[in-house]
């Protein structure tokens, strides 16, 4: 996928959702997290109402739509991953059910 067009999915899903305020970012964001070690796909700034999709896996498009997904719903719901942050998740995916998982 490019990062126009993860960067235009992501913003139409923020729209669809009324979303307003949030910016969409691609970025390189390193290998791994610092804080977790677990790959970095994305990111969320909530405090800048950023998300950001990182460059390293723009290739996969699967791989890139669950990260676009994933962080939209922490935009729904700035909950870590609790089973608020669940639910919101489920409710983006059928906005895009040939999304996987
Ligand atoms: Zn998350």
């Amino acid at each position: 996928m490019t990062a126009n067009k993860a960067i235009k999915k992501t913003a139409a899903l923020l729209e669809h959702l009324g979303i307003v305020g949030w910016t969409v970012l691609v970025e390189d964001l390193g290998d791994r997290s610092p804080v977790t070690g677990l790959r970095l796909f994305g990111t969320r700034r909530t405090a800048a109402k950023q998300i950001v999709i990182s460059t390293r896996y723009l290739d996969d498009d699967a791989e890139t739509m669950r990260t676009i997904l994933h962080e939209t719903a922490h935009a729904v719901l700035a909950d870590d991953h609790g089973s608020a942050f669940r639910w919101a998740l489920a409710h983006v995916r059928k906005l895009n059910p040939q999304a996987a998982e």
